[in-house]
């Protein structure tokens, strides 16, 4: 049987939203469909307000300029993520200073961002990996002693929440994304969650071209003007449209996702108990979105035999992310040549295995025997 690593997931409206969009004629942002996305963005997180944006790329983007970063400014990131955490703040002349990452949750070892820290450091950026939390309260206390900003990576995790409350609604500023590889998608999607109200309104500037239309929109000026940095960030409506009928949809969309997690972290217990592997935490305080589910195989070898085993039975089981400090940007940029020896060993080792909302229980048996046909023989 042939088993996809990831399959959007339809839930009914998509098209006729689309179809709205067209007979409506207006296809730049800022519309209908926008507005409901952010609505539902907004109650979903208990946000006071969620920015829609091109993607979570361009929502870190606008989270760089509104950090005010000067040439020469550090920020602390893990290095196990996607190019995109550090990316928006390089482009702003700072410089990533890349800690390790926890072996259970393989996000940012909140026990070794202190001893980075340095009087040039301006921010701490925790991306919450496969939509599983960061230890935030660690985090933002370090944050708070020390007086940096945190903006939170939470492109993984629509619709998970860390003691309650939503990510990305943590620290200062977070980034959510909705990528046809995430849980609720629109292609190329994604959106910026800022806390204080006076930065928002500069986020809707930096948004919007670097202009106050969003005041003339609201009527309170009768000419926008150029007030800031700024960039195309705004979705056109035809993403929005598509985005909306999933958005409408994202409790079913991750509860299956949930369910599907919990059928393989059930099934593969057995397997972990005889030491054959690990499979990935949620630890207490954390709801996740099933964004991933993967397992850590005891070396690099055998997680690239087990991944060379389920290909050759049509089965996509993948690693992830280079760790960034290994890059070779990183060593254009100068990043000092250090070990970090549980993200080196977690990016060699991990498999991820096929996982969306419509994945079906026949599925998940056929990727489940080729990992226990694997540790039998
Ligand atoms: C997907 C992802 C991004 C980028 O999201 P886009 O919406 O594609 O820009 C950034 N960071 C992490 C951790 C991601 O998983």
């Amino acid at each position: 049987m042939k088993v996809n690593f990831n399959k959007i997931t339809l839930c009914g409206r998509e098209l006729e939203y689309i179809k709205e969009a067209i007979s409506i004629g207006r296809l730049e942002g800022g519309g209908k469909f926008m507005k409901m996305c952010e609505a539902i963005i907004a109650e979903t997180a208990s946000s006071e307000s969620a920015l829609l944006t091109t993607s979570c790329t361009s929502a870190t983007d606008i989270a760089a300029i509104l950090c005010d970063l000067k040439d020469g400014d550090e920020f602390i990131v893990p290095t196990y993520t996607f190019v995109s955490t550090v990316n928006s703040f390089v482009l702003r002349g700072a410089k990533p200073v890349f800690c390790d990452i926890r072996p259970d949750t393989l996000n940012i070892d909140e026990t070794k961002i202190e001893s980075l820290i340095t009087p040039r450091t301006k921010l701490i950026v925790p991306v919450h990996y496969a939509g599983v939390s960061c230890q935030m309260d660690a985090i933002t206390a370090i944050a708070k002693r020390y007086g940096l900003k945190v903006v939170e990576d939470a492109a993984q995790g629509f619709c998970s929440y860390y003691k309650g409350k939503h990510l990305g609604t943590l620290g200062d500023i977070g980034a959510l994304s909705f990528h046809g590889t995430k849980n609720v998608v629109g292609g190329e999607a994604g959106a910026l969650l800022v806390k204080d109200p006076m930065l928002c309104e500069r986020a809707n500037f930096i948004r919007e071209k670097g202009t106050n239309r969003i005041r003339f929109i609201r009527g309170e000026i009768d000419k926008y003007t150029w007030v800031d940095y700024g960039s195309s960030f705004i979705p056109g409506e035809l993403i929005s449209a598509f985005l909306a009928a999933q958005l409408e949809n994202s409790k079913s969309l991750t509860d299956s996702r949930i369910k599907a997690w919990e059928y393989y972290d059930k099934r593969l217990e057995p397997l972990e108990r005889e030491g054959f592997f690990k499979r990935g935490k949620i630890p207490p305080d954390c709801k996740g979105n099933a964004h991933i589910f993967f397992i850590i195989c005891k070396s690099p070898s055998e997680a690239q035999s087990l991944r060379d085993c389920a290909k050759s039975q049509d089965i996509a089981m993948l690693s992830h992310y280079a760790p960034l400090h290994s890059c070779p940007m990183a060593k254009r940029l100068g990043c000092p040549d250090t070990r970090l020896p549980v993200a080196e060993f977690a990016a060699a080792s991990m498999l991820r295995l096929p996982i969306y909302s419509s994945i079906t229980p026949g599925e998940q048996d056929a990727v489940c025997k080729v990992i226990e046909d694997f540790f039998a023989r």
